[in-house]
């Protein structure tokens, strides 16, 4: 039988500092977005701030409801409202981080699978890989040069 491995890279910074400008400030953006977020349920806020080619940068949160599954993830409002704004212009990085009110989250928070999928369109939508900046509350901040790191055996559009 064959076995077939798979292999992930995921750079690690131990702290903003050893982040450059542009990946410092997106993360910044983010955890302002958090501030954002309509979390009364989950008490999980999740901002995401998305850097498009174009230099503008989109924020998003988390947006609850009652009615739990119609709640939307924080990276997929930023990257749903960055392609509502410029639907022609590749999106290049995300970054996303959190503020938990139920206990602190020292460690980076990926994003769920939906949202992988949803990244993983806007890279074949454009042909441009979306580099993904993870950070929780505090810690190290992971930074991933695509969502195919994180999301091997992906569904696209090439099955259909
Ligand atoms: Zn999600």
């Amino acid at each position: 039988m064959k076995q077939l491995k798979l292999e992930s890279e995921i750079k690690i910074a131990d702290h903003v500092g050893e982040l450059n400008e542009q990946d410092s400030q997106l993360l910044a953006a983010a955890k302002e977005a958090a501030k954002g977020a309509y979390a009364p349920y989950s008490h999980f806020k999740v901002g995401a701030a998305v850097l498009l080619q174009n230099g503008v940068t989109v924020i998003g949160s988390n947006q609850e409801n009652a009615a739990y599954p119609v709640t939307i993830c924080g990276e997929r409002n930023a990257i749903f409202s960055a392609s509502a704004q410029y639907p022609d212009t590749p999106i290049l990085a995300v970054a996303i981080t959190i503020i938990s009110k139920n206990k602190d989250i020292s460690r980076p928070v990926p994003p769920c699978g939906s949202c992988r999928q949803v990244i993983y369109e806007t890279e074949a939508r454009h042909q441009q890989d979306v580099r993904i900046i993870l950070q929780g509350d505090t810690g190290e901040i992971y930074l991933i040069n695509s969502v195919k790191d994180i999301f091997p055996l992906l569904f696209d559009s090439s099955y259909l």
